[in-house]
């Protein structure tokens, strides 16, 4: 062996028994564990004593299962230590007033520190027992339960921090809250500031921690997220900071409590109270409080629409000073009497607008006593007052319309029939005065008989009908019956369904129609019994004119033949005789003639044709060419219409008219004939013009008669049926005929003839 080795050897097993024997007695404990054995290889006395284990000590796992029995606690405190020294910052391997419990089971406090020797790959780690160092006075003892069991009986947060912001003592509730939050219990001595909680967070409660080390005290409300309940959590935070002797902050006493259905209250209030502002500010009208002095407490927003101001100005102000002066004393005396506990609707007074203009407000108010406020609802009435002046204002002109109208009117009520209203010119035709007929039922002045249309009539005016031109009759005051004519309309009359009715005085009219009716009926009559008499008369003229044309034809040929056969047995005187009453005879047979053909005009059976006139005219002319040629007469045509009429009698009206104007002519000069016609809008009228003597304006009529002539046959020959013929047939035409004439001048015979539909 080289005895320097030797030497060598003995050096160093004099220096590990140095070693040992230092380590041994030292007053705290050593342990010594190498990384590359994976377990303990040196335990010293004060070690053992401090756990009360020996070999147990030198497994890592039995240790912790011994060291910390509570499983919660052992996990945390392993979990700690083992990362804190996988971390090799030697600031993280120090661990004071760590609570073990030894193998007796006694409870011990201890210090501890671990020293690193990673080239070594071994830890030392170093423990002190603090327990009795630590170990409290009696009185000490007993504040110190007394002051956990405090703490521990409040379940609100309870926590102090050093001024290196680490846990200084907390209660379970804290530790509690904190395991909730981040899965651990939290560590006294250990920061507060723990890595779950974030950066953001963590550096927000430096902010109030520090702010708390300037001595001041800081509370905030703090909201956070609730993994539990998964609801949001409030909590009121109040941090104190606390001193020592010398006055100096050494740490902070932290206090926080749950205040989280409070704040929900709290929100949920200012929810309900913003809501409230929305619906008062929603409003139209003004919706304001106003405590006992008369000052705004709340205003809506209609106030800066209504009067001028935004709520804001008027927060706060004294009502009065907005209400129009004049109106003072009566908004006082209302406001008394709301406080009164009357309930005020719809008081008025005019308030002044911030422009300085006036404004009319309907209130509404009342008083809570309890509270000690005015609540009123103040509307605007600017437009509603100047409406109500204008209703009145019309309502004025219709009651006088009413009043003085010329045509009786009356109101009465739908349902029960009473008069409730009527004008001057009512009362003037009934005959009654103002209260006397106020006092009338619609039953009161009708007939019996026609109360059934009264009660039909009420009954549809309640449903609504109106009623239209009705005639009723009435009775007046005196009992005189009148014919009204009633019409109206559906009205409320001061709340009540009313009927306004015009009335119609027709009663004349009535009268006169019944008296027309019977002038008509007579009327009728008469034309019927003329029918039957012309009928019979017509039937008369044509029996006896076509009956006496035989005995006649046979006078005339007995005086022929007398004349013939005895004229030389007759004297002259005879002769003179039998003329006469041969030129009776003939005459007779014209009168016959004409009459037949007066009796049978309308009777004819043939059809209308289309008729030329002016060819007609002609024919007429050929007929009289012999007279005319004695009378050195002219006609002249004008153009003359085609027609479809009936032949014959046309024929007989020119030429009887042309015959008279040949006949009725003068001798001193030469005839002129001028024949035209003219269209008119429903007739055709012919004119028949002559230049003879001419008729008096006194037998322009009389002409037109049967048998009527102005002269003797001995001057003009003639039955005087000509005319008479001529006018029935042009009547038959649906025409007129008469004449214009100056005496000695010449005649003018006019005739028309309805125009074919
Ligand atoms: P008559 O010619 O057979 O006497 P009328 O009835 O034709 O009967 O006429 C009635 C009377 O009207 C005539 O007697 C005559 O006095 C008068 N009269 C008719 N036509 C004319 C005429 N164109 N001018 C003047 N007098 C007339």
């Amino acid at each position: 062996m080289i005895p320097n080795l030797q030497e060598t050897l003995k050096t160093a097993y004099e220096k590990k028994e140095f070693l040992e024997t230092i380590l041994q007695h030292l007053p705290f404990g050593i342990a010594v564990y190498d990384f590359s054995e994976g377990r303990t290889i040196f335990i010293n006395k004060q070690f053992s004593e401090t756990y009360g284990y020996e070999e147990d000590l030198v497994d890592k796992e039995l240790f912790f299962n011994k060291v910390y029995p509570e499983e919660t606690d052992r996990d945390f405190i392993k979990d700690k230590i083992l990362s804190d020294i996988a971390s090799g910052d030697p600031d993280r391997m120090k661990w004071n007033n760590m609570s073990i419990t030894a193998a007796s089971g006694e409870k011990k406090i201890i210090n501890t520190k671990n020293i690193l020797l990673t080239d070594q790959r071994l830890v030392i780690c170093a423990v002190l027992d603090v327990t009795h160092a630590e170990e409290l006075t009696a009185e000490n003892q007993r504040n110190k339960i007394n002051y956990e069991s405090v703490i521990n009986a409040s379940a609100d947060l309870i926590w102090s921090v050093d001024n290196q912001l680490c846990l200084l003592t907390a209660n379970n509730a804290y530790k509690h809250f904190i395991k909730m939050l981040t899965g651990n219990m939290p560590l006294e001595g250990a920061t507060v500031l723990l890595e779950e909680f974030g950066e953001e967070w963590n550096n927000k409660w430096k902010g109030y921690y520090n702010q708390v080390f300037t001595g001041k005290q800081v509370t905030i409300t703090e909201q956070l997220f609730n993994p539990i309940n998964h609801q949001q959590e409030y909590r009121l935070v109040t941090l104190s900071p606390m001193y020592d002797a010398q006055h100096v902050p050494f740490g902070i006493a932290c206090y926080s409590k749950d205040v989280t259905e409070e704040s929900i209250n709290q929100l949920e209030l200012k929810a309900a109270q913003e809501k409230l502002r929305k619906i008062m500010d929603s409003s139209l009208d003004i919706i304001c409080a106003v405590d006992a002095s008369g000052h705004f407490i709340q205003v809506s927003a209609a106030s800066e629409r209504i009067w001028g101001y935004k709520p804001a100005e008027l927060t706060g102000k004294y009502l009065m000073d907005y209400v129009y002066h004049e109106d003072h004393q009566m908004t006082q005396s209302r406001a008394a009497s709301v406080m009164d506990g009357v309930i005020m609707p719809g008081f008025e007074n005019r308030y002044v607008r911030k422009d300085g203009s006036l404004v009319d407000i309907e209130w509404t108010a009342n008083w809570d006593a309890n509270e000690k406020i005015r609540y009123g609802v103040a509307r605007d009435v600017t437009e509603k007052k100047k409406r109500e002046a204008r209703l009145i204002e019309s309502e004025k002109k219709y009651k006088s319309l009413f009043e003085n109208n010329p045509v009786p009117l009356i109101i009465w009520d739908c349902e029960t029939g009473d008069i409730l209203d009527c004008n001057e010119e009512s009362l003037l035709k009934y005959g009654y005065a103002r209260e006397e007929f106020l006092s009338l039922n619609l039953r009161d002045i009708s007939l019996n008989e026609d109360l059934g249309i009264l009660e039909e009539l009420v009954e549809k005016q309640v449903s609504g009908g109106r009623i239209n031109n009705r005639v009723w009759r009435h009775q007046k005051k005196d009992g005189e019956l009148m014919y009204v004519d009633i019409s109206g309309h559906l009205i409320d009359y001061h709340g009540k369904r009313a009927s306004l009715v015009m009335l119609n005085d027709i009663t004349e009219k009535k009268l006169a129609d019944v008296l027309l009716n019977e002038m008509h009926e007579d009327l009728q009559k008469h034309a019927k019994d003329l029918a039957i008499s012309n009928g019979e008369l017509e039937k008369f003229a044509y029996v006896a004119s076509h009956d006496l044309q035989e005995p006649l034809r046979m006078i005339s040929s007995f005086l022929t033949q007398l004349e013939k056969n005895y004229k030389s047995l007759i004297d002259e005187r005879g002769r003179k005789y039998i003329e006469f009453a041969v030129d009776g005879a003939l005459r007779m047979k014209h009168i016959i003639t004409d009459l037949l053909e007066y009796s049978k005009v309308g009777k004819t059976g043939i059809k209308k044709k289309l008729i030329d006139l002016n060819v007609l005219i002609k024919e007429i002319q050929i007929l009289f060419r012999q007279k005319m040629e004695e009378k050195n007469a002219i006609i002249v045509v004008d153009e003359l219409p085609v027609l479809s009429i009936y032949k014959a009698p046309m024929h007989q009206v020119f030429q009887n008219l042309i015959g008279n104007a040949l006949k009725y002519s003068r001798e001193d000069k030469p005839t002129q004939i001028h024949i035209s016609a003219k269209e008119l809008s429903d007739h055709w009228q012919f004119i028949v013009k002559d230049n003879g003597i001419g008729i008096n304006e006194k037998y322009f009529h009389s002409i037109f008669i049967l048998f009527q002539r102005l002269h003797t046959k001995e001057t003009y020959s003639g039955t005087g049926m000509g005319l008479a013929l001529t006018k029935k047939i042009v009547e038959s035409m649906g025409g007129d005929i008469w004449v214009e004439s100056t005496e000695g001048a010449g005649s003018v015979f006019y005739f028309t003839i309805e125009k074919e539909k």
